[in-house]
This record gives structure tokens, C-alpha cells and sequence, in this order.
């Protein structure tokens, strides 16, 4: 038994560092948080991504590790399929999974704020706002900290370190100094832009309520996510440069022709567009991928500072709390032998970070792009009725990713491989969902079955 409490600091109080906090004191461990923003309960900071996010099972298990659950789901909004809109206002829809089941739209505030609410009152926890870390000493473990608002440095030594700090974490910048660190970082030709559908009168909601909205469009495509008070928050993916790019829609006239003739459904809704897009900042689209995730016993990164990710999945911040629950699974595990509770946690959660990276990245096809095309369409059902025929062995790559937290990233990743190839023989047989009853489709479905799972 140690005789006095482990600490531990933890750089960036965003989503992860937040819960990660709430896990740490739990294992009793003295938690310092330092942020680089003003705190954003008193402030009102803006600027940050993304306004609302999709919640989905291996988010909600580790907000349930903490007993926050039942709490969040009350705030969130469940989204059940699918909703895809073409140019001229058609509507077609995809379930996400079984009756009943799907993901949440959340605030990205209010969660951040509820997680620092939870880990203000706990007398294990401290955090300090405006305190950016500027460099990490290795040997010593010593944080160096400025103040932007008083000009102050502050040096903090720390027994263990965690880098919470983001996609551009400061803390990995340290780490990527010393030997063989592996480091790629890639970009996506694309952007975003946040616009806004308004309420509806007395704060209705204009489009369906419980369903994500896709507007496809080949090579880009608009999303958009319901919040509480009826507006919907959209995302616009659009390229930097070409014909049907931020580049070319320079002025507002652009900007509404552009609006009225390819999302002609959504252009009546969105009173403040032109405010919106020449006011929203465009954001970037990164994938970051790293290794050894941590160093020595003293520090680990978290999150998207050690996997940023695209969002096309739904995934990045859910990856996060799953790291969260991984961990806390090793502390309990290996009590406060750190070096292997840090060993054992890149060994295990790499391999799954790589793979919701690459899935993320094909995702960005299928929503913007196939999602619009009935072969697919029909392609999903018949993927439904495989599911329904064979429920344990057969699950969709969708439910595997979202609703299905015991089945890591990697293997769904692989499984899905599988049943695409599968998938393609089938389909050559399939022009309508009665033909899924013909028996070469059967014989060919069983034959492959056999294959799949014969190994
Ligand atoms: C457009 C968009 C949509 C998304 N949609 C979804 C979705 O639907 N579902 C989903 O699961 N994920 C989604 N994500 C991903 C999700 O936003 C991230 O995975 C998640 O925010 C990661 O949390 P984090 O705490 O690791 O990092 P962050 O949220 O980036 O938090 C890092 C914190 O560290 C602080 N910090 C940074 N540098 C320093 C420093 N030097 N010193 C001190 N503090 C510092 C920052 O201020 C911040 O508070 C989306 C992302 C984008 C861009």
C-alpha cells in the first residue's frame, strides 16, 4: 500500500480531460486540470467545433461508469435514422439500427460544462482556466504554464501527466521530441462551416425531430443535428478549391444562388445563412495518428490528442470516453502500477484508434455519396434481413461501430470487410429486395456463411 495519494495532472479540461478527471479521483487519485480557455461556464468563449454531437453506446458507457447517463440522456435527443433530402426536397430515410435503437444528439457545451460541474464538487479535483501549458520537461515531469490574461508563467511539477489537450496537443509535441516517436497527421481537401436552421413557431422543429438529415451531394453534402430549443445545427463538408468549393461562393449573391439551387428544401429555413457562412470560421478536417501513446510512467495522452479523427463517423469523442473506460478497467486492474496500466493501454487501444481512423475517412463516401444511391439503399436491406437470419453472426458495420461497445473498433473494422465481400457477390443477384428469396441468393448466402466463420 502507498502511504500518500497518487496525483496525477491532467492537461485540457475539454470533453475527455473532463471525464478522465471524474475516473482518476474515483481511483483516488488527487487531480489537477489545467485548461488553456477561460472557463467556459462564465464565459462565453464561442469559436469551439461543432455546437452538437452524436452520442452513441461507447460514450454512454463510460458517461455510466460515472453515473451521468440517465442525467445526459435527458438533454439529448435520439436520432433514429437517417433522413437523406435530394435536390428537389425528396425525402427518403435509413433506420441506424433495430427499433428503438439510436445515437444522441448532444451539446458539446452543455456535456463539457456538466462533466466540469461534476468535477468542480468533487473535493478530489482541481481546476485552473487560462493556464496554457507551453512546455513539459521530461526529466523532472515539470509543466510550464502562461497565463494570457495576467501574463503570468507558473511551473507545476507533476508526479504523472495526461495530455487531454487536443488534436493539437502540446503535450504530444513534447513527446514527439524523443526517440522513434511515429507521427503522421493528414488533412482532408475538404472543410466545414456551422450554419443554422431556425425553430420553428413556439420552438417547434422545421424537419423531422428524431432523425440526422444528410443533404448528399456527390462530392460534398450537409448534415444536420436537432438541438432542444427546435433549431437544427448543420455542417456543411465542402471542398477548399474546385467548381463547388468555399473558394468559388465569394459573395452572398453566390452564396444564395448557390443554396436555392442545390439544398432548395433547406435555403427557406436558414434565415441567417449569409451570417452564418461569411461569420462561422471554416474548420479543418485532420486525422492524427501517433505512437507510443506514452512515456514511461509519467505521461499518457488521451483522446484526440493521441487519435484525432474525421467526424463522419460520429466517433472521435466517443473513441475518447471509451479510452476512459479502458483505462479505468487497467487501474482497476493493476492498481497504481503505472508503466503497465500505460503499456497495456497503447497496446490495446491503438489498434482500435488506427481502425475508427480509417472507417471515418470511408464514411465520408457513404454519406456524402452513396447514401443517395437506391442500389445502396436496397444494399442495406438486404444487409437487414442477413442480420435478422443470423442476428449473432451478421451484424452490420454501422451496429458494430455505434451500438455495439464489446465489439472493439479493429474487429469491427475487420468483420466488416468480410460481409462487404460477401455483400458484392450477393448483390450481382439482387435488382429488387424480393429477389433476396431466390435460391442462388440463399445457396450462395449460406455457402459464404459456412466460409465466414470457418476459420
Ligand atoms: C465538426 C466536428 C464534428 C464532430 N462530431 C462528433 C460527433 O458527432 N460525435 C463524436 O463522438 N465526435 C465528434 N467530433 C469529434 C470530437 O469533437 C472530438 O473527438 C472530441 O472533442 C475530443 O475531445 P478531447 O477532450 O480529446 O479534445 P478537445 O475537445 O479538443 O479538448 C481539448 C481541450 O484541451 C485544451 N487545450 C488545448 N491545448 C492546450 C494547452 N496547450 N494547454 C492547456 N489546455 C489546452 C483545449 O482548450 C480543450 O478544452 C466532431 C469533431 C468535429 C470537428
Amino acid at each position: 500500500m502507498r502511504e500518500s495519494q497518487p496525483n496525477a495532472t491532467i492537461v485540457g479540461a475539454g470533453l475527455v480531460g473532463s471525464l478522465l478527471a471524474l475516473y482518476l479521483a474515483k481511483k483516488g487519485n488527487k487531480v489537477t486540470i489545467f485548461e488553456r480557455r477561460p472557463d467556459m461556464r462564465k464565459a462565453d468563449i464561442g469559436g469551439g467545433r461543432s455546437i452538437n454531437l452524436a452520442l452513441s453506446d461507447r460514450g454512454w458507457r463510460a458517461l455510466e461508469g460515472i453515473g451521468i447517463g440517465d442525467d445526459i440522456r435527458k438533454v439529448g435527443i435520439p436520432m433514429y435514422k437517417r433522413v437523406m433530402h435530394d435536390v428537389k426536397g425528396n425525402l427518403t430515410s435509413q433506420p441506424y439500427g433495430k427499433e428503438g435503437q439510436g445515437i444522441y444528439s448532444v451539446s458539446r457545451g452543455g456535456l463539457n460544462m456538466k462533466l466540469m460541474d461534476l468535477a468542480e464538487e468533487n473535493p478530489n479535483i482541481n481546476l485552473h482556466f487560462n493556464q496554457q501549458l507551453t512546455n513539459l520537461d521530461l526529466k523532472t515531469n515539470t509543466l510550464e504554464f502562461h497565463n494570457p490574461q495576467t501574463n503570468e508563467d507558473t511551473k507545476v511539477q507533476a508526479e504523472r501527466v495526461f495530455g487531454a489537450d487536443g488534436a493539437f496537443s502540446a503535450v504530444r509535441s513534447v513527446l514527439q521530441k524523443t526517440e522513434r516517436f511515429e507521427y503522421s497527421q493528414s488533412y482532408l481537401e475538404y472543410g466545414y462551416k456551422e450554419l443554422t436552421i431556425a425553430p420553428g413557431e413556439n420552438g417547434t422543429w422545421q424537419l423531422e425531430k428524431n432523425a440526422l438529415h444528410i443533404w448528399p451531394r456527390g462530392q460534398y453534402m450537409m448534415i444536420a443535428l436537432p438541438n432542444l430549443d427546435g433549431s437544427f445545427t448543420c455542417t456543411m463538408f465542402f471542398p477548399y478549391e474546385g467548381e463547388h468549393s468555399f473558394s468559388a461562393l465569394k459573395t452572398e449573391a453566390d452564396v444564395t444562388k448557390f443554396f436555392s439551387e442545390v439544398f432548395p428544401d433547406a435555403l427557406p429555413l436558414m434565415p441567417t445563412l449569409l451570417e452564418d457562412y461569411f461569420g462561422n470560421p471554416t474548420g479543418t478536417l485532420v486525422t492524427v495518428k501517433c505512437f507510443p501513446w506514452t512515456y514511461q510512467d509519467k505521461v499518457a495522452l488521451i483522446g484526440d490528442a493521441a487519435h484525432a479523427v474525421v467526424p463522419f463517423y460520429g466517433q472521435g469523442m466517443n473513441a475518447g470516453f471509451e479510452d476512459c473506460t479502458v483505462l479505468n478497467q487497467l487501474m482497476e486492474a493493476h492498481d497504481n502500477d503505472w508503466e503497465t496500466i500505460f503499456k497495456a493501454f497503447e497496446t490495446s487501444r491503438k489498434p482500435n484508434a488506427d481502425a475508427i481512423a480509417d472507417l471515418a475517412v470511408l464514411n465520408f463516401v457513404e454519406m456524402r455519396d452513396k447514401v443517395a444511391d437506391p442500389q445502396f439503399l436496397l444494399q442495406k436491406k438486404i444487409e437487414g434481413k442477413i442480420n435478422a437470419m443470423y442476428p449473432e453472426q451478421w451484424i452490420p458495420l454501422y451496429t458494430m461501430v455505434t451500438f455495439s461497445p464489446d465489439i472493439p473498433y479493429a474487429k469491427a473494422m475487420k468483420n466488416g470487410q468480410k460481409q462487404e465481400k460477401i455483400m458484392k457477390k450477393l448483390m450481382k443477384y439482387i435488382k429488387t429486395e424480393a429477389d433476396f428469396e431466390k435460391p442462388e441468393v440463399q445457396e450462395i448466402l449460406q455457402q459464404k456463411m459456412a466460409e465466414k466463420f470457418s476459420v
